[in-house]
């Protein structure tokens, strides 16, 4: 019987190691027993958060949660922790950051590897997770195979694009064309597919008015060398865009002038705007460029406008959708096999604020905590979706609670 199953070895996943680290817990929890099941790739080929954009959070987010005498330190002598750390408050490329997860990853593959207790499995996808009637938890494979046992269980499993139907009045039919989730493209999967239609004139339109929206476009306009023409990308957007301010007053009143539908939201704790949804760096950039005029082969079109959206729609070869994340699912059922719904706001799976256990019907699931994207702690103004929270004080909390578990 392991202490704790982790499903998912992903960015967040890495926090429970680097908090049990900081707190000098680490040993506690290996010797307790671990089981880390991942559906991906072996660690050689770990790819967390390897976005060819630049980061909508502060560099120095990445590498402020390791123990600088801990079991990681080494990792912050790497180039990628140098880089990161140097870049301080600015923004980089997430390809750095991603090269530092991986020595992060790396350490703590080898930390599981050579203790008895603990095991780690890639390419194994959990399906189900079980709770007994004792309170401990199995966990079944897509082959419907038992995988393990355990006190405890942290789902780590992340999120997808969100592919919702496009608006019938508006797409009404999209047979013809090249359909892609902003995913495909940050991952830098597609670029040769989309130069081709650059090349040939193609009209791009991407569906959404969030950072990712703005990040498809600018890594659009990055890779096309100068290729695009005058309107060739139109971002169409439901809501108000909303940009991410340091302050109040930086926003220039912002929190008075929009309340209703679709208010800015003011963290209470920071003072900002918009601290989890607004645009950032680079994706607000383009933004001002775009409603100033400097940016004329990008244009944005609000989703209400309905003739000139259908029209954009038919003459577009290219669709994007980059309309936010969704948590993957993963069906939870007790013994006797009735199945446990969990709780959901948006694309995200609820929790105990102080536990981080998920919650079903307004009760937290003794025992079974989540983290990362689409399992993101809530706040008043929303997910707290960041490496910093994922590493940082909702880890600290799981390990303390899976702690207190084995006491
Ligand atoms: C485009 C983009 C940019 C972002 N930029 C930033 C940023 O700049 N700064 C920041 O702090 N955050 C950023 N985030 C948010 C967040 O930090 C990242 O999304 C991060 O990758 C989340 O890590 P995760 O481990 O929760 O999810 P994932 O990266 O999706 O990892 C989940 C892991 O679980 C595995 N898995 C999934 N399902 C199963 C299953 N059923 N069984 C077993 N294994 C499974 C997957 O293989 C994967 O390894 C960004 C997110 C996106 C989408």
């Amino acid at each position: 019987m392991y202490l704790c199953q982790i499903i998912g070895f992903g960015p967040a996943a890495l926090g429970l190691f680097i908090a049990a680290d900081r707190d000098s817990s680490l040993g506690e929890l290996l010797d307790g027993g671990l089981k880390v099941v991942d559906k991906g790739s072996p660690i050689q080929q770990w790819n967390g958060m390897d976005y060819h954009i630049e980061a909508n959070s502060a560099s120095i987010d990445f590498v402020s949660g390791i123990n600088q005498n801990g079991l990681f330190s080494e990792c912050l002598k790497s180039k990628s922790a140098t880089t990161l750390k140097e870049a301080g408050q600015d923004r980089i490329s997430l390809r750095i950051s991603s090269e530092f997860l991986l020595e992060v990853a790396r350490t703590a593959h080898s930390l599981i590897s050579s203790n008895p207790n603990c095991d780690l499995e890639t390419n194994r996808q959990i399906s189900k997770i079980v709770k007994m009637k004792d309170g401990t938890y199995t966990t079944w494979d897509s082959k419907n195979q038992l995988v393990a046992q355990s006190e405890t269980v942290t789902i780590a499993i992340g999120a997808n694009a969100d592919r919702p139907p496009m608006e019938r009045d508006c797409f009404p039919d999209a047979s013809d064309k090249l359909c892609l989730s902003c995913e495909d493209i940050l991952r830098d999967t597609s670029r040769d597919t989309l130069q081709k239609f650059i090349e040939n004139k193609s009209s791009i339109l991407i569906r959404g008015g969030s950072h990712s929206a703005f990040s498809t476009a600018d890594y659009i306009l990055s890779i096309a060398e100068g290729k695009l023409e005058k309107d060739q990308i139109t971002i169409v957007h439901r809501h108000r865009v909303r940009q991410w301010f340091a302050d109040a007053d930086q926003a220039g009143g912002v929190e008075a002038l929009h309340s209703g539908d679709w208010p800015d939201l003011k963290n209470k704790d920071t003072g900002e705007i918009n601290k989890f949804t607004g645009l950032r760096g680079r994706a607000k950039k383009l933004y001002e460029d775009i409603v100033s005029g400097r940016e004329k082969k990008v244009n944005l079109v609000p989703l209400d406008a309905t003739e000139i959206v259908s029209e954009k729609a038919r003459n577009a070869q290219v669709i994007v959708d980059a309309t936010g994340y969704v948590a993957r699912q993963i069906i939870i059922e007790d013994e006797a096999r009735n199945q446990i719904p969990l709780d959901w706001q948006g694309g995200n799976v609820l929790k105990d604020p102080q536990t981080r256990e998920v919650m079903s019907n307004g009760r937290p699931l003794t025992g079974l905590y989540a983290l990362g994207l689409g399992f993101a702690d809530p706040g008043v103004d929303g997910p707290q979706v960041g490496i910093n929270f994922f590493h940082g004080p909702c880890s600290t909390a799981i390990v303390s609670q899976i702690l207190s578990t084995s006491s």
